[in-house]
């Protein structure tokens, strides 16, 4: 077992690996793999099948490459994508979480999150980063 280990990280010298694309083609992946059971439609079922196999396809060339600079500059392109559907994702879940105590409202100005206390009536809310201070009724 050792032995293999040792053979597989002198085939992985010098090669790309993984990285947050990757991890993100590999949900997408297994997202289409959920969906295509439930998809009754042979040609339908047929499409969601070859992207997966593209998806596999991609993920391990993009794994293998010895193309080191390439890989980085996708990954650094998707990058702020990939922060904005997590960041949508953990701004709602801090939304669910806080609902009983917060409320979250958007600053007029520079269109940031704000968190304010969940109290009836009208307060004047200062926007910690741009400064901007507007009325916000509850
Ligand atoms: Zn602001």
């Amino acid at each position: 077992m050792r032995n293999l280990m040792q053979k597989f990280m002198i085939f992985m010298q010098g090669r790309y690996g993984t990285d947050k694309l990757n991890h993100s083609l590999f949900v997408l992946f297994l997202v289409l793999w959920l969906v295509n059971i439930f998809v009754f439609n042979r040609t339908a079922s047929l499409i969601i099948y070859i992207v997966e196999l593209i998806i596999l396809g991609l993920i391990i060339f993009r794994s293998l490459s010895r193309n080191i600079v390439a890989r980085s500059a996708e990954n650094r392109k998707f990058l702020p994508i990939y922060n904005a559907v997590t960041g949508w994702f953990k701004l709602t879940y801090k939304k669910i979480k806080d609902r009983k105590y917060y409320r979250y409202i958007k600053c007029p100005v520079c269109k940031a999150q704000l968190r304010v206390k969940n109290k009836k009536g009208k307060h004047t809310v200062r926007c910690p980063r741009c400064g901007s201070e507007f009325d916000k009724t509850i």
